[in-house]
């Protein structure tokens, strides 16, 4: 049977585009019509525009009748997570806070996208301002997992991994903090690329951890997360972080005739606390990468263990700067019970976020407050740029190293209700963050009981063209890709 059109690829759909079997609005009204089958399940979206949408693709449509067609984006539907800004289009980060917020502006990938012709569709629910691992951390309603609804599809971008696992959209962007996009992407069985930092302007992107942000895509096949990244990456000069460096023609990075790599296995990465199903997936990985005649060197990052640690206090002490702009007067939520001005602060804030949210400010204000600065932020600073050199130590002996991306599959919703058993779920990813290191999941398997599990690359800074042919020279021989969930 033919797949249906909501499953397949960015590179299908776009020669069928091109070759006037289809027509974008065609095309975006089936986006369309199985969002509104399956979202009463999934529940991926916060909200989306049906006429917008359908407006874009007829501009689609219209633009390639002329013989204008922009590209192999031009006309496709992809859907963003709801930290990434769209002109006239709410923005609410799943937060009360933000509960009515409507964007004056585009992010950069937002004007990017436009102007490759993408079809942008819905805004993707997330942990509140994209704290967590689980997308229950949403001000509004958790997410379900497509391949079984009573799980997560993981987190922060829990939204934008379901609703493509789901068929709701052809792919999606999401951004990555300690493992928002790999994580997600492992548990629904998609792929999900966070970017070398820097490479993606995060103008635009509502702010949780500055210095670890990365904007990138979610995508059925590394392929289509090549053609994305293409269109997003590059530098900006309104993100003073944004880094100036030629972008290579990604898709055409992909050929077979690239490698054979030396593959590094960080040995901390397999040790307590990973499933053993999901362990055993990771090394049939290993022994395909052997059979292409790749070198598979055992590795060690001897500073992982103090990553968790590292991450908690940077990222909550930049969160807790960031979220300082919500004070109830210029924008967002604000409290109708106050009594002056400084009761204003105090209630809006109270009202506006959520308990996790919360938790990171005050622990985030704790650690940089005077006499405990240098005790904990100044020191995890110092304890970062060890991380980083364990990486930059162990790409003097291998092209990439890979990891299992999440240690377990999708667990039940509710399941994990203690901070710390969440905050597990990132072991594997968050070191790649605070490196600013390129990192891609990709679907390696599925649990007896039908639960995808992923496998992560981690690449050198700005190695994207060599990370994701590593991707594709496992994903060719693999079809995991192919698997829908029966929804
Ligand atoms: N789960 C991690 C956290 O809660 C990472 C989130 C993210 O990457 N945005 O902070």
């Amino acid at each position: 049977m033919a797949k249906d059109i909501f499953y397949q690829t960015i590179a299908e759909l776009s020669a069928a585009l091109e070759a006037k079997q289809l027509s974008s609005v065609e095309l975006t009204r089936a986006v369309i019509e199985r969002t509104k089958a399956v979202e009463p399940r999934v529940q991926a979206f916060n909200s989306f525009d049906e006429a917008d949408a359908l407006a874009q693709a007829a501009a689609s449509d219209a633009r390639r009748a002329a013989g204008e067609a922009r590209g192999p984006l031009d006309g496709i539907p992809i859907a963003l997570k709801d930290v990434i800004a769209v002109k006239d289009q709410p923005l609410t980060a799943s937060s009360k806070m933000l509960a009515n917020f409507v964007s004056p502006y585009d992010a950069t990938v937002t004007q990017k996208l436009k102007h490759a012709g993408a079809v942008l569709w819905g805004r993707l629910n997330l942990d509140e301002f994209a704290m967590g691992s689980s997308t229950e951390n949403s001000a509004t309603h958790p997410t379900h997992n497509p391949w079984d609804l009573t799980r997560v599809p993981g987190g922060s971008s829990g939204g934008s991994a379901a609703a493509l696992a789901a068929g709701e959209a052809i792919a999606t962007l999401g951004s990555d903090t300690g493992g928002s996009i790999r994580q997600p992407a492992a548990l629904c069985g998609v792929v999900g690329l966070k970017p070398t930092y820097g490479l993606v302007s995060r103008y635009g992107l509502i702010a949780f951890a500055s210095s670890l942000d990365q904007i990138g895509p979610f995508s059925r096949t590394v392929e289509d997360a090549a053609i994305v990244l293409g269109a997003i990456a590059g530098h900006d000069e309104r993100d003073s972080t944004s880094f100036k460096t030629e972008i290579p023609d990604y898709r055409a990075a992909l050929t077979p005739k690239r490698g054979p790599w030396k593959i590094g296995i960080p040995k901390e990465y397999f040790g307590e606390g990973l499933d053993p199903e999901v362990g055993a997936a990771v090394e049939k990985a290993v022994a395909h990468y052997r059979s292409l005649g790749c070198e598979i060197k055992e590795v060690s990052l001897p500073h992982t263990q103090y990553c968790l640690d590292t991450y908690y206090v940077i990222a909550t002490a930049e969160a807790s700067s960031n979220l300082a702009r919500y004070d109830g007067v210029r924008y967002g939520h604000r409290s109708a019970n106050a009594k002056d001005i400084v009761d204003l602060y105090y209630q809006s804030r109270a009202e506006g976020f959520g308990q996790e949210v919360k938790r990171r400010i005050i622990l985030g204000t704790y650690v940089l407050s005077s006499g405990y600065y240098d005790a904990y932020y100044l020191r995890a600073q110092k304890v970062r740029t060890l991380i980083r050199q364990d990486f930059l130590n162990a790409y003097k002996e291998v092209d990439a190293l890979l990891t299992p991306t999440s240690p377990v599959p999708a667990f039940k919703l509710g399941e994990k209700s203690d901070p710390l058993a969440l905050y597990l779920c990132d072991i594997y990813t968050i070191g790649v963050n605070l490196a600013g290191l390129p990192g891609i999941s990709v679907p390696c398997g599925f649990t007896a009981a039908g639960l995808p599990i992923g496998l992560q690359l981690i690449g050198e800074p700005f190695g994207e063209a060599d990370l994701l042919a590593i991707a594709a020279a496992y994903e060719r021989a693999h079809d995991w890709s192919k698997r829908t969930p029966l929804l």
